[in-house]
């Protein structure tokens, strides 16, 4: 396989990200387009055009890509078909099919927070461990569950949706329409949306964590997502056993501000057993263009692909 080369590609809700990376895991091309609100079959011509840029870009460096990895939140990862985007106006949209017929390029499809778990499991900071999980924490919260070396999908590709799962039966009202979900309260923009209702300024969750020592709203604020987050990953310590929980999105940028409370939260609610250690993600917001990368090398018949990896490469 030397000298091959994959595109990966996120299809983002706002923008499209794309990278051409070789077999030692090195990103040779990075590139990006907005979406410019695009729906629809708008918004697949803008995909269109941009994948087929990358490998026009690809192939002026005389690099030809062998197999595309595209990962997109909602993607069966069976069909390729993208179950719901409300960015993009897609609803059971063929997304992976349609691209191999104009493309006539190899795509194997991936779901977003999966296959950067999957990354983070091969070369992040859950390296080496069978059983581990990772919360994605931003606008919305979903995980990635790695169980015996296996990525959990589900019999509908749909496990692992944490932030949906309700920690206070009842309680705040979710995007999603049920009531109580650990999104309403631990997201990023639930913990903005949190501290306004509740007569705070209107400031991002990142500025609100800076405002802990001085200001009892936003330490309250702030202690009630970690709370609602030590429940949910109590759930996930008791049902997985994980050998660590890796947190990653944008709120693992506030470190051990989020971490060092989450640690103690979730060690309370264990009573009878020692809790997993709690680290933040290696690969950050790498991880998902890399994991596509490796599901495209996968394709190709390269499955330890990225055994020789570098999470800094
Ligand atoms: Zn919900």
């Amino acid at each position: 396989m030397t000298g091959a080369v994959v595109l990966a590609i996120d299809v983002g809700g706002t923008s499209f990200k794309g990278a051409v990376i070789d077999d030692a895991g090195r990103t040779l091309i990075a590139d990006s387009a907005a979406t410019g609100g695009a729906q629809g079959e708008e918004a697949f011509a803008v995909l269109e055009r941009f994948v087929a840029g990358m490998i026009a870009q690809a192939s002026a460096k005389n690099l030809t890509v062998a197999a595309c990895g595209l990962i997109a939140p909602g993607m069966d990862e069976r069909s390729g078909h993208v179950m719901f985007s409300s960015n993009l106006g897609w609803r059971d949209f063929p997304l992976v099919p349609r691209l191999i017929a104009t493309l006539g390029l190899g795509i194997v499809a991936g779901h977003d927070v999966r296959t950067a778990g999957l990354a983070e499991a091969q070369l992040g900071a859950a390296k080496g461990f069978a059983d581990s999980a990772m919360a994605m924490i931003g606008t919305g919260i979903a995980a990635s569950l790695v169980s015996g070396g296996q990525a959990v999908a589900g019999a509908a590709q749909m496990a692992c949706e944490l932030g949906h799962i309700p920690v206070y039966p009842g309680g705040e009202a979710c995007a999603c329409g049920q009531f109580g979900c650990l999104e309403a309260y631990a997201s990023a923009s639930s913990i903005a949306r949190r501290y306004h209702a509740a007569g705070g300024s209107a400031l991002t969750a990142a500025e609100i964590a800076g405002r802990l020592a001085h200001d009892p709203l936003a330490a309250r604020i702030w202690d009630e997502a970690v709370q609602a987050l030590s429940i949910s990953l109590a759930t996930v310590t008791l049902l997985l056993d994980p050998a660590v929980i890796v947190i990653g999105g944008g709120l693992a940028e506030a470190n051990e501000v989020l971490l060092a409370p989450l640690r103690v939260a979730l060690r309370q609610r264990l009573a009878w057993r020692a809790p997993p250690p709690i680290v933040k993600s290696v690969l950050g917001s790498r991880g998902a263009l890399l994991g596509a990368a490796i599901l495209a090398f996968r394709s190709l018949g390269s499955g330890d692909a990225a055994a020789g990896w570098q999470a800094g490469a």
